[in-house]
């Protein structure tokens, strides 16, 4: 951990407001409150870089996990669906999982 710088600095951080056209308007960062340096530049404790990568990851890593269990979730759909070829929707929506399984493993023999 780099220690805090205790001179009083402002962030040097572009940041641009949210609203719409924000971003043809952006401005420093106004922060001079607990300014830590980087690589020679002074960032707040919002805009530090390595905070800003750390939480980058913690977004990756959620978008992965959301990735995975939707391509999980097609994989099941399109599991099912073939399991069910040539079952009757009338059987489909009068039967269990499990009663559609030895229905399927029935048929096979
Ligand atoms: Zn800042």
């Amino acid at each position: 951990m780099e220690k805090l710088n205790k001179e009083k600095k402002q962030c040097s951080k572009q940041v641009y407001p949210k609203e719409q056209w924000g971003s043809f308007h952006g401005h420093q960062c106004r922060i001079t409150k607990n300014i830590i340096m980087r690589n020679g530049k002074s960032y707040c404790r919002i805009h530090d870089p390595v905070r800003e990568e750390a939480k980058r990851q913690e977004r990756q890593k959620k978008w992965d996990k959301e990735n995975k269990k939707s391509r999980e979730d097609s994989l099941r759909f399109f599991a099912m669906s073939k399991a069910c070829q040539g079952v009757s929707t009338e059987d489909l929506e009068t039967i269990k999982v499990k009663d559609l399984l030895e229905l399927i493993r029935g048929e096979d023999i």
